[in-house]
């Protein structure tokens, strides 16, 4: 069998921990034997990391700027427990902070659904894409307890030293409390871009809610530049591709995504969609089932698991003892990079091949072989549950089977 060949390389961020040790097993066991893969490999795991004074991590995300697309394994972004045990010269920051920061990019969470695991919500049968601002309001907001009488105020100063002052509240000898957050015109025009962008890429829906008859200026601000947006540079092509831009406000869109089938992507301010994203997760099953792509405005991919290193696993497997850790978030993400990167270099072989080993992978799942989180949740009558490894060799095995039968 000739293996497929990939003209361009994708970019192959290593990570740590669990996540590290499933990276090479997918690798070895469902992409290597078929594809020739060709990467450019940056090594984000904490010992390179901190090796490198973090220099790696600036390094994959210019990477990414050059090839288009990259493919990211979950890394620990350090506390000071990891500083001690791991030495670290500092508490370097989270790599995956820095990449976005770096890409001006946003993050979609998609939902993998099986057979056998019913979302909480009955009326879900496709997946909601969350996509969440992560930039300022209450993340980046200055905040007081008021300990008695007093009077806050808003001061802008502009450049031109001129000043407009706003009152926001006097307070009575019990005080109260104060926040100051912000956004920019920026941030907000750039994540309107790429939820367009994304929304174009995958043919779906996209809705955007905040709640602007209240906020009549700070939310009102969002609606306006999504609406100018849209209006510029995406009404014709998503009316050409057959979807529909729909904005409400966010108490009836949570009124009506909970009434849907789900199917389309859902754009959240970024309290929104932190709240919402652990909410929509937890309905449609487990974390280990949740995909994850970083879309810069400019067209930049970064696929990844939404999920973390799994440290209390890793800790079993150090000891020797036999984990049962879900492989399908961190298989979608390379899945997901190599079909981007077949799209791009007009590679059907490519595209085809990561489908295919998605299909499997589901289909192994719905015939009944799962690793531990999916059968607590699995309600098919026939079901086992086994380790890390033995999951991902019945993958392999799923896809011969295929493959042999021309499916
Ligand atoms: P986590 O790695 O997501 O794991 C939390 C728990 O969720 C696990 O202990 C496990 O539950 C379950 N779980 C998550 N993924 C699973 C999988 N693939 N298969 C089976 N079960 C899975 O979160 P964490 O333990 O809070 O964080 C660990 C490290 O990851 C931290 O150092 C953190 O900095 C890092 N992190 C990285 C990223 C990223 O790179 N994108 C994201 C989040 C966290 P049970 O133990 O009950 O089996
Ligand atoms: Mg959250």
């Amino acid at each position: 069998m000739t293996k497929i060949k990939m003209p361009v390389p994708l970019v192959e961020i290593d990570g740590d921990e669990m996540t590290r040790i499933m990276w090479k097993m997918i690798k070895d066991y469902l992409i290597e034997p078929y594809v020739e893969l060709n990467t450019e490999y940056y090594d984000l795991g904490l010992i390179e990391r901190d090796a490198t004074d973090d220099r790696v991590t600036f390094d994959a995300a210019m990477a990414i700027k050059k090839y288009g697309v990259g493919v990211k394994c979950a890394t620990i972004t350090p506390n000071a427990q990891r500083v001690e045990e791991y030495n670290l010269k500092k508490m370097w920051k989270s790599p995956n902070g820095t990449i976005r920061e770096l890409l001006d990019g946003t993050v979609f969470r998609k939902p993998i659904i099986v057979n056998g695991i019913t979302p909480s919500v009955r009326t879900w049968r496709k997946p909601i894409t969350i996509a969440r601002h992560a930039f300022g309001d209450i993340y980046n907001a200055q905040e007081c307890v008021v300990d008695g009488p007093g009077k806050a105020e808003v001061v802008i100063t502009r450049a031109d030293g001129s000043k407009e002052t706003l009152t926001i509240a006097s307070f009575d000898e019990a005080g109260g409390v104060v926040r100051g957050m912000y956004n920019t015109t920026s941030s907000i025009e750039s994540f309107a871009r790429s939820c367009f962008a994304y929304a174009l890429d995958v043919r779906q829906d996209l809705w955007f809610a905040t709640k602007d008859t209240i906020s009549k200026k700070y939310h009102h601000r969002f609606k306006d530049i999504f609406a100018d947006v849209y209006k510029t540079d995406f009404e014709e092509k998503f009316k050409e591709a057959g979807i529909e831009y729909f904005y409400t406000l966010i108490d009836d869109a949570v009124a009506r995504v909970i009434r849907s089938e789900g199917g389309f992507i859902w754009a959240c301010m970024n309290y929104d969609g932190d709240v919402m994203s652990d909410m929509v997760a937890t309905a449609y099953g487990s974390l280990a089932m949740m995909s994850s792509v970083l879309v810069s405005p400019q067209g930049y991919y970064e696929f990844e698991a939404a999920h973390g290193t799994v440290t209390r696993h890793y800790y079993k497997h150090l000891e020797g003892k036999e984990t049962s850790t879900n492989c399908m978030a961190t298989l979608f993400a390379w899945t997901g990079a190599l079909k981007k990167r077949g799209e791009l270099d007009g590679n059907t072989d490519l595209v085809e091949f990561a489908q295919r080993l998605e299909d499997a992978s589901i289909k192994t799942i719905e015939q009944g072989v799962m690793t531990g989180d999916l059968y607590l949740l699995s309600e098919l009558s026939h079901k086992e549950k086994v380790n890390t490894e033995a999951f991902i060799k019945q993958i392999k095995m799923t896809f011969e089977k295929m493959q042999g039968r021309g499916e």
